[in-house]
């Protein structure tokens, strides 16, 4: 049976307390070495900070904990797709990659991938089940996509994906272990970018790969330690203490989106909007069978990039910036970037801030768009 996100949040603030020493401190040390003390046989001791780190332990024993899977910590999310696409895919493997999805996923399959003999795939995630997986080796899905908010259906992907032979690996860095659990729908591997929602804070870049394969977990692991790929022991523990939090903050931003969501609809400048949550969004029913919460991003495309500009750079409350996850609402323009998508379409990531002041200061800026 697996623990509701109410249980898995409650016992995630008590998971150290078990093992504590009376007189040990009760917030995570923060424990800074390259060297440890390392006289005799190494065999079953820390031996050397490419390899291991008690501060990597406990945010892993958190994150283990949300994913219900063993996790390895990375220095971002791209380490943690690096770690898994590298330690995975071999000469003559053919792989499918989302066609909307990150789109530094698919620029780093293409530059070092290809070259390997490995062949790239694209496909739309809206459409991701059209065209089996025959001859895939490795199909990655990341649902809802960054940026469109386009949805897949996790546990069909992988029912098909399994049966042509294929892993599946899902990219749940919009949702969260809060949000969804794809390793619980039949994905193999999660990887995800704790940068995000999870640090939550926007100081720290960070990622984590999750599986309950012990053969993944094991060369992704020996992949980190080989390539030198290790966070740093001090954001380590910035996300531990930052996922301490998560539970918290993500209600409140889901919530908020909701409402802010909701209210936007039908807005005269408004002329698409995308969130799951909606009850006529194309992908809602999905998101209410596969996801326990609506997640807190939300996309509208304004009329043209001088409104979208208008509208994030006079709104009080929008934090302009790329990125997404952080306690204060933040946005962009993904055009600028070069995504697929309108000149006036815009992301925006709901913050913490109190959800009716908030929505105060969106409805003026959208006034004067
Ligand atoms: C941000 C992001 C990543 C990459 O994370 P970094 O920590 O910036 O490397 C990967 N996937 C998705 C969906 C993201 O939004």
């Amino acid at each position: 049976m697996t623990d509701s996100p109410a249980a898995r949040a409650a016992k995630l603030l008590h998971l150290r307390r078990r093992k504590l020493r009376k007189g040990e401190p009760v917030p995570l040390p923060l424990t800074m070495a390259a060297m440890f003390n390392l006289p005799g046989n190494p065999a079953g001791h820390s031996q050397y900070g490419r390899f291991d780190n008690p501060t990597w332990d406990a945010v892993e024993e958190l994150l283990s904990h949300l994913e219900d899977a063993p996790t390895v910590a990375f220095p971002s999310g791209m380490g943690a797709i690096s770690a898994v696409l590298f330690s995975q895919l071999k000469s003559g493997d053919r792989v499918l990659l989302p066609s909307d999805g990150y789109y530094t996923t698919r620029v780093l399959a293409e530059r070092f991938l290809k070259p390997l003999g490995v062949s790239i795939h694209l496909r739309a995630t809206g459409a991701f089940l059209d065209g089996g997986f025959a001859g895939y080796r490795l199909v990655f899905v990341e649902t809802p996509a960054n940026p469109t908010l386009e949805i897949c259906d996790i546990a069909a992907v992988s029912a098909a994906a399994h049966s042509a032979g294929a892993i599946v690996v899902a990219d749940n860095t919009t949702m969260t272990p809060f949000g969804q659990r794809p390793l619980d729908l039949g994905a193999d591997i999660v990887v995800a970018a704790d940068t995000k929602a999870p640090n939550g804070h926007s100081d720290v870049l960070f990622g984590h790969v999750a599986s309950r394969n012990a053969e993944v977990i094991a060369a992704v692991k020996e992949w980190r330690k080989l390539a030198g790929a290790i966070p740093g022991p001090f954001e380590a523990w910035l996300v531990h203490r930052g996922l301490e939090t998560l539970e918290l903050r993500f209600d409140r931003m889901c919530s908020s989106a909701d409402t802010i969501a909701q209210r936007l609809k039908g807005h005269p400048r408004i002329k698409a909007l995308r969130f799951p949550g909606l009850a006529d969004d194309p992908a809602h029913n999905l998101a209410r069978a596969q996801m326990d919460r609506f997640g807190f991003l939300i996309v509208l495309t304004l009329e043209s990039e001088t409104a979208a500009d208008n509208f994030i750079g006079g709104c009080e409350l929008i934090q302009p910036a790329t990125s997404f996850g952080g306690v204060h609402t933040s946005a962009e323009r993904r055009a600028r970037w070069g995504d697929a998508v309108a000149p006036g379409f815009v992301r925006l990531s709901i913050g913490c801030e109190p959800v009716e002041e908030l929505w105060t200061a969106l409805e003026a800026a959208l006034g004067t768009a």
